[in-house]
């Protein structure tokens, strides 16, 4: 990620229009095998204890929950959302505990430079984009991000996304 830092900003723009997502994907089977960011949607049936190294374990309470990642190796976002949507894995992410605990009903995506024209958004990006939202669990997905408290958001009833379309 160089330049980061130096690149200069581009000018605000004069409101929120809804991020150019892909839609919203329910199973991989239409999800293209690109590089990309997700936003995956899970509920969770029950509350969850989760304990991110050097923090304190936090219960994560029933409710719908949103993730932010991104997909950069083989299969891109395919592979990625394949294994997302699937309960049977070997743990390895701070979001595979959701994903086997709860449920992961899908994910909106944002393929890499195929959508009008617009950014290659990153988790980062997407994670800014829902920074309204509360944080449930700061570090969450995010140990290794300088800028973000957490890729991961909860998602209460009534809030509003920068999505379109918001499934039920
Ligand atoms: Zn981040």
């Amino acid at each position: 990620m160089s330049g980061r830092d130096t690149a200069p900003l581009p000018p605000a723009p004069p409101g929120p229009p809804p991020l150019p997502s892909a839609g919203f994907h329910r199973t991989a089977d239409g999800i293209p095998a690109v590089p990309g960011a997700y936003v995956l949607l899970i509920r969770m049936g029950q509350p969850l204890s989760v304990a991110l190294p050097g923090r304190p374990p936090v219960t994560l309470a029933a409710g719908r929950y949103l993730y932010c990642g991104s997909a950069r190796g083989p299969g891109g976002l395919r592979a990625r959302l394949a294994r997302h949507l699937s309960p049977d894995k070997t743990l390895r992410w701070h979001v595979d505990r959701l994903t086997c605990g709860g449920n992961a009903v899908g994910a909106w995506i944002f393929p890499a430079g195929s959508v009008s024209g617009g950014p290659d958004w990153t988790e980062c990006a997407l994670a800014a984009a829902l920074e309204g939202l509360p944080v449930p669990a700061p570090g969450f997905g995010s140990s290794d991000c300088p800028t973000c408290r957490s890729h991961l958001l909860a998602w209460p009833g009534g809030a509003g996304l920068p999505f379109v379309p918001v499934p039920d």
